[in-house]
């Protein structure tokens, strides 16, 4: 056997279909991800309030790193000098890093974009800064992301024709210069972006020149971003279909509970959202008949769990009455305890998707989990 056949490879492989819903599993040398899969949000090499190894019992398989805010801080190459963002942020399992396209336009300060890249200043210091495909790629290589992204541009929406089509086109240039970048890296996987707004000429256009190129997987760009639920799923009607069945797609930016749904139900296989971890910090919770705000005076002398059905820690051994009062005392405790009952929950949809889709129950899981979020929350006492 040569070395190079003894190299652990990424790969993707469907377990089942249920309409249009898939369920998979994406082998790493990290370790495997079950899909469609839930990507909690690792902003700044943690994610919010939460130890590691509490993330990985809510059931991730996976997290995401934001290449804008570690390029910034505390710097790619000082991560790889101390071991790699894995080691250095104590998450042995596969990292997924953006590319920090969407970033620069959204937080950086200055921006100028050319047909090179972008540069901006810093939303921290104001300090100079370049992003190019190249660049972008070897700050993902040096911070030792399993999935890269392609540096891409993503406008806001809404944008007319002319401005999305050029956006997109400029977007595949920078994705064949991603690729070229990238290189032969055994084991690592690159994403291509498709682009195009909510047009479906101009996504399948992104989407050809993509195929062309050639990825380890594919993911719907520009979506989420202000367009709304509707014309998302709109989108989502053709745009995933257009990508190859034989890889991963992954939907950026995803979601609150039913957009999760929804995306899982139109052909998605990966999502990642701040929205549990930042929630969770903010007093509101997510549970299976909606949204609970935990700063409601409503709770304060509740003994119930937030969810009597949920096995978290935040279920499992305090109440509503604590979780208010831990919110309104302004304790670290209490952005802690919502974070992880958020992701706990995030991770149970996907878990229970999983298996409906393995089961061919897609559709009655589906209307059960609407029926009960319209129940709404459980009445006070
Ligand atoms: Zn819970």
């Amino acid at each position: 056997m040569t070395q190079d056949a003894q190299t652990p490879r990424f790969s993707f492989s469907l377990n089942a279909t249920d309409g249009r819903a898939r369920t998979g599993v994406i082998s790493t040398p990290r370790g495997d991800i079950r899909t469609p899969a839930f990507m909690p949000v690792g902003t700044a090499a943690t994610v919010k309030a939460m130890m590691p190894e509490s993330v990985r019992a809510t059931g991730a398989d996976i997290l995401l790193g934001n290449t804008y805010h570690l390029m910034l801080r505390p710097t790619a190459e000082r991560i790889a000098r101390l071991g790699g963002l894995h080691k250095f942020m104590n998450w042995e399992r596969p990292i997924l890093t953006d590319s920090g396209g969407f970033q620069v336009m959204s937080l950086s300060d200055l921006r100028k974009l050319t047909e090179k890249g972008v540069t901006f200043r810093s939303h921290i210091d104001g300090s100079k800064h370049e992003l190019t495909p190249e660049r972008s790629m070897e700050i993902q290589k040096l911070l030792g992301s399993d999935i890269v992204m392609c540096f891409d541009e993503c406008p806001a929406l809404p944008a007319d024709r002319d401005r999305i089509a050029s956006s997109m086109r400029l977007s595949m240039r920078w994705a064949e210069r991603s690729r070229e970048a990238f290189g032969d890296r055994p084991g690592h996987a690159l994403f291509g972006i498709q682009q195009g707004g909510l047009e479906r000429d101009f996504r399948e256009e992104s989407a050809e020149a993509l195929k062309k190129i050639g990825f380890d997987g594919y993911a719907l760009g520009g979506l989420a971003v202000g367009e709304g639920q509707e014309a998302m799923f709109g989108c989502l009607d053709f745009a995933p279909d257009m990508l190859p069945t034989d890889k991963p797609r992954y939907l950026m930016g995803v979601g609150k509970p039913d957009d999760i749904v929804g995306a899982v139900k139109r052909g998605i296989d990966m999502m990642d959202c701040v929205l549990p971890s930042r929630s969770g910090r903010t007093g509101q919770a997510w549970t299976r008949r909606g949204q609970v705000n935990i700063k409601n005076a409503r709770h304060a002398d509740d003994p119930r769990p937030l969810d009597e059905h949920c096995s978290c820690p935040a279920c499992s051994h305090y109440s509503r009455a604590y979780l208010h009062h831990v919110f309104r005392a302004q304790e670290m405790i209490s952005g802690m305890l919502l974070t992880w009952h958020n992701l706990h929950y995030f991770q149970e949809i996907m878990q229970d998707m999983r298996d409906a889709i393995a089961g061919g129950t897609f559709a009655a899981w589906e209307a059960e989990f609407h029926a009960k979020r319209a129940m709404g929350d459980i009445d006070p006492l």
